[in-house]
């Protein structure tokens, strides 16, 4: 197998620049070249520098990798699915053997921390042991449904399936789908972010040094044109995307419109609604770590704080808890030049129309990263909901606040939101928090929890346009959309005076 990632920095454990070979595409197998050879820069936001190239596939590369995913399928379903577990359960081991290696990967080329590339990668984990423990799980169904007649129901795969990610979680979003549609006998294609395809390669290497049969997982590398060309392939069943409401919409569209299985997950601005009574220590390293992990550039953080009544002692109290967040130590980069300048014209442009800036990030530096993709932690005040910074999703580290007199206010504030990611309301007062809880339109909540992703085996899915489609993306949402249900209702023996069934 082609040697695809040299990265002789691994050795000096540091957030040192390191060059990368080219990222190429994993087919049937084996890494190879785009057909038509073009490539993309691939940049590490911590420097500013380009890192590698990534390939720019068109539709013949998109069709190769169908193709080969296709030829696996049959032999891949035939496998008894504790056999496709014992895949899973040698992957989950690889990850954790490489698990230092690959969080300098996703540092470099991602831009995140340490700590958070390692957060990434175990979460990912974590979906791996669920894919590995559905045999457990997933057994179908049977009972006698009159006399001397049964009715069972199994679970079957859909075919070739796909996978489109984006760039904030390069390993942990391959693997709430990947491992959960293979286990269920599927063969899968992946579309990696064009922005870090570094991840994927490893993770291609990765199952197939577990023993996944060649032609089960293929990468295809690229952006619009590859995305495209998998959402209109006739050999791919189902696309599960994860990324922007503005993609996702559009692909669920061209998908549907064929006939395909499709759920796309978008965008999010998550209202964190604090109220009074909110234990002030708690809410306000909670909304702080919310706001500024990961750079702000997660679907589930906390973006707009919603102040209920007086709470500026919980506000002042962020303030400097915000401030201390050291850029490039605690908080990763943004992950480009294009990102930086639409957050701080987010910034620029609250600030013009009256908000307060109380924290600013915007030309935060970092010591031996001067041309890096930095925005320090940012806070803005006194929003009204119509600005911009109040209503549109920013991805970077600002939290924007808005005021309400009433919980029933900041209820219909966030109703009005077109997304419905996440949510969350923090009060020491049961009775709020249910109250608030019943009338929150998200499709993940915490209650004093600012990142309310729900852990294995709990899905994860947002409603309204954070999510186009049925069900959610892990879990057994995730089986359930990677399978179809076949019921089979057989008679061995003869009671046709006793059964209406004919
Ligand atoms: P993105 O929509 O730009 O890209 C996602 C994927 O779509 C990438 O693989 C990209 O190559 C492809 N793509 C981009 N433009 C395309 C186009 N015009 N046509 C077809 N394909 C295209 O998203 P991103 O910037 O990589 O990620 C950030 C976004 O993803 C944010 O909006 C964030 O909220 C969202 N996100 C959502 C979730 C969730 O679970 N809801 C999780 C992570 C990220």
């Amino acid at each position: 197998m082609a040697q695809v990632i040299e990265a002789p920095a691994y050795a000096g454990k540091s957030y040192a620049f390191t060059p990368y070979a080219p990222a190429q595409n994993f087919i049937g197998g084996t890494f190879r070249a785009a057909a038509a050879g073009g490539t993309l820069d691939v940049e590490n936001p911590r420097h500013g520098r380009v890192m590698g190239k990534v390939a720019l596939s068109t539709a013949a590369d998109v069709a190769a990798a169908a193709e080969a995913a296709r030829a696996a399928f049959p032999a891949w379903r035939a496998t008894p699915m504790k056999e496709r577990a014992q895949v899973m359960f040698r992957l989950k081991t690889l990850l954790e053997r490489d698990l230092e290696e690959l969080c300098w990967l996703l540092s470099a080329e991602n831009g995140k921390t340490y700590a958070e590339a390692r957060a990434d990668i175990e979460k990912g984990i974590e979906c791996v042991e669920f894919a590995a423990a559905l045999p457990n799980m997933a057994q179908g169904g049977q009972i006698d449904v009159s006399r001397g007649i049964n009715c069972q129901v199994t679970y079957e795969p859909l075919g070739v399936v796909a996978g489109i990610t984006p760039f904030n979680f390069p390993i942990m979003v391959p693997l709430w789908t990947a491992p959960i549609a293979l286990i269920a006998g599927n063969t899968y294609v992946l579309k990696p972010s064009e922005l870090v395809p570094y991840g994927a390669m490893r993770l291609a290497a990765l199952f197939k040094e577990a023993g996944l049969p060649d032609g089960a997982f293929n990468v295809v590398n690229g952006a619009r044109e590859a995305v495209e060309a998998i959402t209109d392939q006739p050999d791919i069943q189902a696309v599960a995307f994860v990324g922007s409401t503005r993609v996702g919409k559009l692909l669920y569209a061209r998908g549907a419109a064929l006939g395909k299985r499709m759920l796309c997950l978008g965008s999010a601005k998550n209202h964190i609604l604090v109220v009074p009574d909110a234990d002030p220590e708690l809410t306000a390293s909670t909304v702080v770590a919310s706001a500024y992990g990961c750079a702000g550039q997660r679907c589930m953080a906390a973006t707009l704080m919603v102040a209920v009544g007086d709470v500026q002692h919980i506000i002042d109290r962020m303030v400097p808890l915000a401030r201390g967040i050291r850029v490039g130590t605690d908080m990763g980069a943004i992950i480009s030049r294009d990102a930086v300048k639409r957050i701080t014209g987010f910034i620029d442009e609250a600030e013009k129309q009256g908000g307060k800036v109380l924290v600013d990030g915007r030309g935060a530096k970092v010591d031996g990263c001067t041309e890096g993709y930095w925005v320090g932690p940012t806070i803005l005040d006194r929003l009204t909901p119509e600005m911009p910074a109040a209503r549109e999703e920013i991805f970077g580290p600002v939290l924007s606040i808005v005021h309400t007199a009433t919980l029933d206010e900041a209820l219909a504030l966030q109703n009005r939101s077109r997304y419905g990611n996440g949510a969350a309301i923090f009060t020491t007062n049961g009775g709020v928090a249910r109250y608030a809880t019943e009338r929150l339109e998200a499709g993940m909540i915490g209650i004093n929890v600012g990142v309310p992703v729900p852990r294995e085996p709990f899905a994860f899915g947002g409603w309204k346009d954070s999510k186009f489609g049925h069900g959610d993306i892990t879990g057994m949402d995730g089986f359930a959309f990677f399978t179809h249900p076949r019921k089979v209702t057989s008679r061995w023996s003869v009671q046709s005076d006793q059964t209406w069934m004919s």
